[in-house]
């Protein structure tokens, strides 16, 4: 493949190597396998479930790229497509995002309404709450690394802890280069669950990683360790490589991801962070046998790179557009060689949440009106002035940023709370950036949609996003086109998170070898995935404990799912 970055093909053979990839095969002979079969509804289960969370990969993205791909994305866009699947809900974050792939709820009932929120009443000085982490434990806070990684706040059963429930033969191992993704797609049961950090593989404090998987974060540790040359740019990647000047200095757009050795940070915004999830989940499928037992197995894959990628040089420069083609080839790479055990393997692959381009860029792309947000809707200036105006004690207002979920202080009178309330709301709503001001009073008595998501309103989207115990006072919705971040800085120039459908829409895409290809271009959603899955593996939900509804993968007047 021509277009293949050379450079990164290397470092994937390199951990390839070390973490014996060639010997990824059970053994089952390839050439005594027979023809593909259709599926039929009389097909037994996979014996494999492969599922896959591409951080960011928005449906705009699959859109831009589908006709380039020629790897394992391909294969992807060749089996059961859903060009329009919908993180339905309004805080388009990845800790949501990735709480409802596995779990078939939206945050609304996961309990994870955001990367980050707040929670006045733990005990420690720190109020905000990292949504993958335990604040109970003694001397943490919720940034700088400095939080011990949990899965608590997840109020909901993932597809691996009902595989688990029904039969504890069934071996759930979950990688990924976030811990929010690997823990809120793994749950609670997972055999093996891990993450990427600077020394390579890691876990939840005071757990041990397995040989194998010890093995393949000494691999990756390496590979963090050498300096990386730059890497090719794809003949049909020339017309993204342009330069764009960012505010505090320097360009994006026309990166090729060379970096010094044990540059954790450029490491992980690379494709080189895809390839050692791909391949650690690689050498943990073999060393395990999943897909080998007497019941199905669930490998999960949380492939971050897309997303640092995004976040710290858009989605229209020379950097995703390389990223598009190195993502395609090691998927590509990693499904033959899965194909290369003969398992009876399914995969499904999906986003966690869209994004969109910075506006720098968007702005030079007829996109004039894209601009970033006004530092004055900071919660804390914004509560400042409210406080001072009043004459409330401070802090008065506590939030994750300048949109999103607003929460007051605890130490008002209710008199007091009414009055900052009614302030507050006013003063964010008199923004010219400001779409709307929602009051958690005004999602708690809006009913969750069964509409299709491509129609819902403002509320539909934030009542998804609502939880009860854990949403804000009220929460501050950006127009489109606002960039919340209020400069641009090396690392850190576009996002997502908003309730637009760029931030919304993804992918969900199905395959399994035999499976009748078709495409349904109406809207479903994430939270339709766990029960699909649960249906091809004959495990029993109970649709009253979910929002989503199984996907009949099977074209024609027989369906993959239960009656
Ligand atoms: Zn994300």
């Amino acid at each position: 493949m021509e277009m293949f970055p050379v450079k990164l093909k290397s470092l994937t053979t390199v951990l390839a190597a070390t973490l014996c990839f060639a010997t990824a095969g059970a053994g089952l002979a390839q050439d005594s396998a027979p023809p593909v079969a259709k599926v039929t509804a009389a097909t037994p289960p996979p014996k494999l479930i492969v599922a896959i969370s591409v951080d960011q990969f928005s449906a705009d993205l699959f859109a831009e790229y589908r006709s380039h791909y020629t790897g394992g994305l391909a294969r992807l866009a060749s089996g059961v497509v859903f060009p329009a699947g919908y993180q339905s809900h309004g805080a388009t974050e990845t800790c949501p995002g990735h709480s409802t792939i596995l779990t078939g709820n939206h945050p609304a009932h996961t309990g994870i309404i955001a990367n980050n929120y707040f929670d006045l009443s733990v005990a420690r000085s720190d109020k905000r709450v990292y949504c993958a982490e335990d604040e109970t434990v003694p001397d943490t806070s919720s940034g700088g690394g400095k939080y011990a990684a949990s899965v608590n706040h997840l109020m909901v059963p993932t597809l691996g802890d009902l595989m688990k429930a029904r039969d504890p033969k069934a071996q759930i191992v979950s990688v990924a280069g976030k811990d929010r993704a690997a823990i809120m797609m793994g749950g609670r049961k997972a055999d093996e669950l891990m993450w990427l950090f600077p020394g390579g593989l890691t876990s939840y404090r005071g757990t041990t990683l397995s040989p194998v998987a010890q093995q393949a974060s000494s691999a990756i540790a390496a590979a963090i360790g050498q300096a990386r040359p730059a890497m090719d740019l794809p003949a049909d990647c020339a017309s993204h490589d342009i330069a764009i000047p960012i505010d505090k200095g320097g360009t994006v757009g026309t990166g090729r991801f060379q970096r010094d050795g044990g540059d954790f940070r450029r490491f992980m915004a690379s494709p080189e962070a895809d390839g050692a999830v791909l391949a650690a989940g690689a050498a943990l499928r073999a060393a395990r046998k999943l897909g080998e037992g007497s019941t199905t197995d669930l490998l999960i894959l949380g492939l971050s790179a897309t997303d640092y990628i995004g976040h710290s040089t858009g989605t229209e420069g020379a950097e995703m557009c390389i990223q598009m083609h190195a993502l395609d080839q090691q998927l590509g790479d990693f499904f033959a060689r899965l194909d290369a055990t003969g398992i009876d393997y399914a995969v499904v692959l999906t986003a966690d949440h869209g994004g969109h381009d910075l506006p720098e860029r968007n702005r030079q792309n007829a996109w004039p009106a894209a601009e970033r947000v006004d530092a004055a809707l900071d919660p804390e200036a914004m509560g400042k002035a409210v406080a001072e105006k009043l004459g409330l004690p401070q802090p008065l207002l506590y939030g994750d940023g300048p949109f999103g979920d607003m929460y007051l202080s605890k130490a008002l009178t209710p008199a007091q709370r009414k009055a900052a309330l009614a302030e507050l709301v006013a003063r964010y709503r008199a923004h010219r950036q400001v779409e709307a001001v929602v009051t958690g009073e005004e999602l708690a008595n809006h009913p969750i949609s069964k509409r299709s998501p491509d129609v819902w309103t403002l509320m539909d989207k934030l009542r998804a996003s609502y939880n009860a115990q854990r949403s804000g006072d009220f929460i501050v919705v950006l127009k489109p086109r606002v960039t919340p971040i209020p400069e641009s800085g090396l690392g850190y120039v576009a996002t997502h998170g908003s309730v637009w459908d760029y931030d919304r829409r993804v992918p969900i895409l199905f395959w399994r070898k035999g499976l009748t290809a078709f495409e349904q271009p109406n809207a479903v959603m994430t939270v339709d995935i766990m029960p699909t899955l649960a249906a091809l593996i004959d495990l029993p939900v109970d649709a009253a404990k979910i929002d989503g509804r199984c996907l009949d993968l099977l074209s024609g007047p027989e369906s993959s799912c239960r009656p």
